[in-house]
């Protein structure tokens, strides 16, 4: 069901509202000036993958890790492996022989596996978009979940590397264009152009 709104659906990670969701227990609200144009433009779909895997908030920061290189898939990491844990069939294969398949895992800092919550959030995320017709998504960046373009290397040394974090590579996949928070008036001059049709 698409909303009702004239407005286009944008989905948005919760925490750039100032929702208190990010694995510290806090937000990354976007200027309130910011927050109040977007409304004024879009129909607002908040989404938090992590929290709607089942993570609980706050809890201990995670990185895509490259646990255990694919053979011939030394050195590759981000874009197509962490994609490949965003591909929804992989999702819903037996979680035995999905995570066999895997050549990285979602880890916490102290080496918990949270890929299977990573997975579920992300996927449960994307329905909410689809739901509401969401054609754009406004995602945090940098993030293991919703990080587009570069997301942290799975060290936890602050190092950025190219790739996506698991639901914006699912929202690509299903065809949503995903914005960074830093592009958010590249998205505003998209809608105001009326080239969410396009
Ligand atoms: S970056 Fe995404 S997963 Fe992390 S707190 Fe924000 S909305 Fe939730």
């Amino acid at each position: 069901m698409s909303t009702d709104s004239a407005k286009p659906a944008v989905a948005v990670s919760a925490c750039l509202l100032g929702e208190e969701c990010t694995w510290r227990g806090g937000h990354n609200a976007l200027p309130a000036d910011a927050i109040a144009r977007l409304r004024e433009a879009c129909e607002l779909v908040p989404i938090c993958p992590e929290v709607q895997g089942g993570l609980p908030t706050p809890r201990p920061p995670s990185e895509i890790v490259n646990a255990r290189p694919a053979s011939g898939d030394e050195g590759v990491r981000g874009t197509v492996s962490s994609c490949a844990l965003a591909n929804e069939d992989f999702c819903s294969a037996d979680e035995g022989e999905a995570l066999e398949d895997a050549c990285l895992r979602v880890l916490t800092n102290e080496g918990k596996d949270v890929t299977a919550q990573f997975q579920a959030g992300a996927l449960a995320a994307l329905a909410d978009a689809r739901t509401a017709g969401c054609r754009f998504a406004l995602l945090k960046e940098k993030s293991p979940s919703c990080g587009f373009g570069r997301i942290y290397d799975g060290t936890f040394s602050g190092v950025l590397v190219e790739g996506s974090g698991i639901a914006a590579c699912m929202f690509a996949d299903a065809g949503i264009r995903v914005f960074g928070e830093s592009r958010v008036e590249e998205l505003l001059a998209f809608i105001r152009q009326g080239r969410v049709r396009e």
